[in-house]
């Protein structure tokens, strides 16, 4: 699947608006070895944990960091991004702030560098940014598509919800797949869910 953004605006997750190289653009870097600065040091973390990238694909890594760059702001309409924009404006250097930003991204890394699914904590973080970046409430929400399971539409009134392949190579917010809550249930072995926890069937 793919996540509706217009553009990737050149902005970076921690600017508020002044135009910057995107995080997205430092993954090529990571992938040749060197270590950008700033709260890149969330890969360092990785590698001290002997966690390398090898040969997993970056795609949906990219994704999350372009869906991170283009909504990233102390204004955004996604919560949790914001209070992101606002770690890395107005509080910038602080310890608590730092850590906190190292933490988001180690744990956006993770999906990719560990390939195995999220705990709980980060998969109700994760869902709630993506139900925030689907449904903008100017238009049809993204999660008004089709199933990828039945192939049927997700109608109006049905839940979203949110699971990854269970042979899913990494596990990024980005490749995450709407699909009905029932779909779910009746493959089980088949789908890990991001989100919600409940779901119909359950
Ligand atoms: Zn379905």
């Amino acid at each position: 699947m793919t996540i509706s953004q217009p553009g990737l605006a050149n902005r970076s997750s921690c600017d508020n608006d002044e135009p910057h190289s995107p995080p997205a653009a430092l993954i090529p870097s990571v992938v040749a070895g060197s270590v950008p600065p700033g709260d890149i040091v969330a890969i360092d973390r990785l590698r001290q944990e002997g966690l390398r990238l090898g040969e997993k694909p970056l795609a949906s890594l990219r994704q999350d960091f372009e869906l991170l760059d283009f909504n990233t702001r102390p204004s955004s309409g996604v919560q949790v991004l914001s209070e992101y924009g606002i770690r890395c404006s107005t509080d910038a250097n602080s310890e608590a702030s730092r850590r906190w930003r190292s933490d988001f991204l180690r744990e956006i890394l993770t999906g990719t560098y560990r390939a195995t699914p999220p705990d709980t904590t980060i998969r109700r973080k994760w869902f709630q940014i993506r139900m925030d970046v689907a449904d903008p409430g100017m238009c049809r929400p993204e999660y008004r598509t089709d199933c990828t399971a039945c192939e049927q539409a997700i109608g109006e009134g049905e839940t979203p919800t949110l699971a990854w392949p269970a042979d899913s190579p990494v596990f990024q917010m980005c490749n995450a797949q709407w699909i009905h809550p029932a779909c779910i249930a009746s493959g089980a072995d088949r789908w890990v869910l991001l989100g919600p926890e409940k779901t119909e069937g359950e």
